[in-house]
C-alpha cells in the first residue's frame, strides 16, 4: 500500500515552501530529517515487532472487521486496532485434573428401565436444578413402527473426543484424564457454542435464576458438582465427579430402584450395578448383551454404553404412568 510522505509524517506542506528564507528552510530541513530519522528507527522497531509501518505511525488501514463484543452486540473495528490477546491461563487447583489412573464408564440397561425417573430426581436435587431442567433425561423411544417402545435414560456421554470442548473459546469446558467432561461456570461466558456442538443434546442453558438461588448464595463453587448453578451459564451431567472422589457411585446410579445402571472403571474392566451392587466385567457385560454406543459413526467415542431393550418384564403403557415426576 502506498502512503504519501506528508500523510505518514504529519509534516505540513509549508516546510517545502521555497519562498521562505534560507535559514528557515535549513531549520525546517533539519527538523524534517530529525522526524524522518525518528520515524525510520521507530518503523524498524515496529517492523521487527511485526507491526506495520502505517500502524506504527497511527495510520489506520480503513479495513473494518466485525466482532462480537462480550455483551453480545456486533461491533466494527479497524483491522489495525486488533492484536492477539495472551491466553488467560486456566486456574489451578480447580479439580481440572482427573482421579489418577481412572477412566470412568457407565452402562445403561434399557431392558430394565421402567420410567421410575428416580435418577432424574436425585440428579436434580443434588445439582440445584428446577423440575424442568435435567442433566439426565428419560426419553420414550421406538425404533420402528413394528418394534415396541422403550425408555432410554440419556446423560452426557462424556465423549473421549468431545466436540463441545473443542469449540469453547474460554476453556470453560474440558475433559479430564479420568474421562469426565466438566464445565467451570466461573469461566463460562454463556456463548453456547458447546450446546450447538454437542450431537447428543446433553447440555442446557441457565436462562433464569437457578432453583433455591438464595439458599446457595455465598456458597463456594464446586466445579465437580457444578453448584451453585449460575444464571447465564451452561450446565450438564458431571458423572457426579464429587461422589467419585469419595469412592461412591453417582447420585443417579445409586437412586435407581430397577438395576438399570452400572458404573465403573474402563481400566479395571469392572462396573458395579447401582441397585444390586454386583460388580461384573465390563467387556463381558457388553459382549454378552450386545452393548453399543450412541451414534458411534460420529467418532465422538462416548463413555456411556447401552444394552438393548430385550426381554422386558413390564408393559410400556403401565410403566409410562408409573413416574410421578
Ligand atoms: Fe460434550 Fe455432548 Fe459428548 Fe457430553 S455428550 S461430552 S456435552 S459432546
Amino acid at each position: 500500500m502506498y502512503i504519501s510522505l506528508h500523510k505518514w509524517t504529519n509534516i505540513p506542506f509549508n516546510i517545502f515552501n521555497m519562498s521562505r528564507s534560507k535559514k528557515q528552510n535549513s531549520d525546517n530541513r533539519r527538523s524534517f530529517l530529525r522526524k524522518i530519522g525518528g520515524i525510520t528507527l521507530g518503523s524498524a522497531a515496529a517492523m521487527a515487532g511485526g507491526v506495520s509501518l502505517a500502524n506504527a505511525a497511527g495510520i489506520k488501514s480503513g479495513d473494518k472487521v466485525k466482532l462480537l463484543s462480550s455483551d453480545g452486540s456486533l461491533i466494527e473495528v479497524d483491522r489495525d486496532d486488533i492484536s492477539m490477546a495472551s491466553p488467560v491461563p486456566a486456574p489451578e487447583n480447580r479439580n481440572r485434573e482427573g482421579i489418577p489412573g481412572k477412566k470412568f464408564v457407565m452402562v445403561i440397561d434399557l431392558a430394565k428401565c421402567r420410567n421410575a425417573k428416580k435418577c432424574m430426581k436425585a440428579c436434580q436435587q443434588e445439582h440445584q436444578l428446577h423440575p424442568s431442567q435435567h442433566h439426565i433425561n428419560v426419553l420414550e423411544m421406538q425404533d420402528t413402527e413394528k418394534t415396541k417402545p422403550y425408555f432410554m435414560p440419556k446423560p452426557c456421554q462424556h465423549c473421549d473426543n468431545p466436540p463441545c470442548t473443542f469449540v469453547c473459546p474460554v476453556d470453560a469446558t474440558f475433559k479430564r484424564s479420568d474421562g469426565i467432561v466438566l464445565i467451570d461456570n466461573e469461566r463460562c461466558i454463556g456463548c453456547r457454542f458447546c450446546i450447538a456442538a454437542c450431537p447428543y443434546s446433553a447440555r442446557s442453558f441457565n436462562w433464569k435464576e437457578p432453583k433455591d438461588a438464595k439458599k446457595y448464595a455465598g456458597q463456594e463453587y464446586d466445579i465437580e458438582k457444578n453448584v451453585p448453578q449460575k444464571k447465564g451459564t451452561v450446565t450438564k451431567c458431571v458423572f457426579s465427579a464429587d461422589r467419585l472422589r469419595e469412592n461412591k457411585l453417582p447420585y443417579c446410579v445409586s437412586a435407581c430402584p430397577n438395576g438399570v445402571y452400572y458404573f465403573g472403571d474402563y481400566n479395571e474392566d469392572a462396573v458395579t450395578n447401582g441397585t444390586t451392587k454386583e460388580t461384573v466385567r465390563l467387556s463381558e457385560l457388553l459382549a454378552e448383551n450386545g452393548g453399543y454406543q450412541l451414534m458411534p459413526e460420529l467418532g465422538t467415542k462416548p463413555s456411556v454404553f447401552y444394552l438393548p431393550p430385550k426381554n422386558r418384564l413390564f408393559k410400556f403403557d403401565e410403566a409410562k404412568n408409573e413416574s410421578n415426576i
